[in-house]
């Protein structure tokens, strides 16, 4: 039994509202408690009820997993990749036979609304998927030698155990953009969901459990940052770590990595723009901007936080864009109708009003929204209506830091090249988008955006797992997850040379 039913009832003013179940740590197989006797509390961000316990992991528990993985790392490398990826089509199966209740789950516990859960979780699927197709391939080089009667390829290898980390934003899509390849190509792991998002992880590891996942393949230590995630970091036993979350702490992170060789996979924060031009289908430009500021309440590492325009169509954007938001229904994702959530925690809450009274200290013009909601609808969950910044120039706070909110800010620019200076003017490079009907425009675009994702006529949200993702400057390191490039990172290269001349050969290198 991997739950531990508690008997805490939640009670209200209203009383008794249920069952508080109390989830376990997955190590070696096992559903186990935490050394440290703890647990904490997982809310729902909409209705401030208690969704479920978790155990508070301890440095001592994540050593445990780190044990049972190293145990089980030569059985499952000499597993065979299509073994493996039996396993993770498997998976596959039963994400999509559960889809309803784990996107159900998911709305509770991150406040997403439910479409977009059901998206999330069928990111998953696709990864899941995709990833189990790279059991046939895994593909290597060959390649002819510099010498006779000698040949040359290179194949790939598992790294060992690895360590991930990951971010409430996306709780089941982003473990499986690192789980399925790492699988794939014969890891081990030792996982650390975000704290306020560990059920739809813990689901995730009872649905690999189920689908034959050998013992210690997959360990789940749930618990803060400064503690299970640190550990992670530091251990020893650890050969990779693969890291999701703000730049602030990934860089903490690829230094702890950097102490024992590790390599580092980061995947950080973004301030990606749309630019709209004056040729642009602006009622499409429009629904594109709604949906990459607004979608997951703002919440996403690619939301549009910055839309571009260019002066003649600013004043005609700005209204018909403001008409649209004013549209959008905050609420409980759960309910009809709805078409924006909470935000994650109150913490995350302060924080977006913050930058929002920044913004108006500045000088910017708050053309709409900018409140905390606090209405019969919102009053017990942490709600902020969709908020617009006008006159915003690219020197300001709110141009140039992540505020990760349903905040966006409408910039001016004077022609094509002023945009795309004001585009490019972050520390960040994640998603960049453009809206335009010409074609030379796009592609110099395309080829000045410092960004690692590019969308034409399209918003800076809506990745897709066969393609790299990740960003430059402060959002990456040089990685990229999802595609085949998502294979690299949780594969060693190694080159091979095969000599059949029966005789000595010395490389050209020692020749000359
Ligand atoms: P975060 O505060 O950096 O946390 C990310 C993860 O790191 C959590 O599991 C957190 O644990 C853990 N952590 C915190 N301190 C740590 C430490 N000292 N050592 C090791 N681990 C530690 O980020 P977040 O608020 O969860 O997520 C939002 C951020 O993620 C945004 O900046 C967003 O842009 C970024 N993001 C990036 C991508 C991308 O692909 N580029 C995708 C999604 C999100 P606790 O939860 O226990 O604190």
């Amino acid at each position: 039994m991997f739950v531990d039913v508690g008997f805490a009832c939640i009670f209200r003013r209203y009383g008794v509202i249920g069952m508080v179940k109390t989830y376990l740590n997955f190590i070696d197989g096992k559903w186990v408690r935490s050394s440290s006797g703890k647990t904490f509390d997982n809310m729902n961000p909409a209705t401030g009820e208690l969704i479920a316990r978790f155990q508070a992991g301890t440095r001592e528990d994540v050593k445990k997993a780190v044990k049972s993985a190293k145990n089980a790392f030569p059985a499952w490398r000499e597993t065979p990749a299509t073994e493996r990826a039996d396993i993770l089509l498997r998976s596959s199966l039963i994400l999509e036979k559960r889809k309803e209740e784990l996107s159900r789950l998911m709305t509770m516990e991150n406040g997403k609304i439910l479409s977009e859960a059901r998206g999330d979780v069928q990111e998953a699927i696709d990864m899941f998927q995709y990833m189990a197709g790279e059991g046939r391939r895994l593909f290597g080089e060959t390649t002819k030698s510099e010498l006779r009667n000698k040949f040359c390829m290179s194949v790939r290898d598992p790294i060992g155990v690895v360590g991930m980390i990951t971010p409430w934003n996306f709780p089941m899509a982003i473990p499986a953009w690192k789980i399925a390849p790492a699988l794939v190509c014969g890891n081990t792991i030792v996982f650390k969901p975000a704290s306020d998002t560990p059920l739809s992880v813990m689901k995730l590891a009872e649905i690999l459990d189920e689908a034959g996942l050998p013992k210690g393949v997959l360990n789940v230590v749930t618990g803060s940052g400064g503690v299970v995630g640190k550990e992670i970091v530091e251990n020893q036993g650890i050969q990779h770590l693969s890291f999701t979350g703000s730049t602030e702490v990934g860089r903490e992170v690829y230094v702890g990595g950097a102490k024992k060789l590790n390599s580092v996979e980061l995947e950080m924060g973004g301030k990606n723009p749309q630019i709209v031009l004056k040729d642009a289908d602006l009622d499409l430009a429009v629904q594109g901007a709604l949906w990459g500021a607004f979608g997951t309440s703002g919440q996403r590492c690619t939301a549009t936080s910055r839309i571009i325009v260019e002066k003649p169509v600013l004043k005609k954007f700005t209204e018909k864009f403001l008409r649209k938001t004013r549209g959008i229904r905050t609420g409980n994702g759960l309910k009809k109708g709805i078409t924006m959530g909470p935000i994650i925690n109150g913490g995350q809450m302060t924080k977006i009003l913050g930058y929002i009274e920044t913004g108006k200290k500045e000088g910017a013009k708050l053309l709409l929204g900018g409140r905390r909601l606090s209405g019969k609808e919102h009053k017990r969950g942490n709600f902020i209506s969709p908020t617009v910044f006008g006159k915003v120039t690219k020197s300001m706070t709110i141009a140039q830091e992540e505020i990760f909110g349903p905040v966006t800010c409408i910039m001016e620019a004077k022609d094509f090249m002023d945009a795309v200076n004001i585009a490019n003017s972050v520390d960040y490079g994640l998603s960049w988008s453009i809206y335009t009907r010409d074609v030379n425009k796009a592609f110099k675009a395309m080829e000045l955006a410092e960004s690692g994702i590019f969308y034409v006529n399209a918003p800076t949200i809506g990745a897709e797992v066969h393609l790299p993702f990740g960003g430059v400057k402060g959002t990456g390191n040089g990685g990229r997850e999802a595609g085949t490039t998502g294979i690299d990172e949780f594969s060693e290269i190694k080159s091979v040379f095969v000599d059949y001349s029966g005789g000595l050969q010395r490389a050209q290198i020692d020749n000359k």
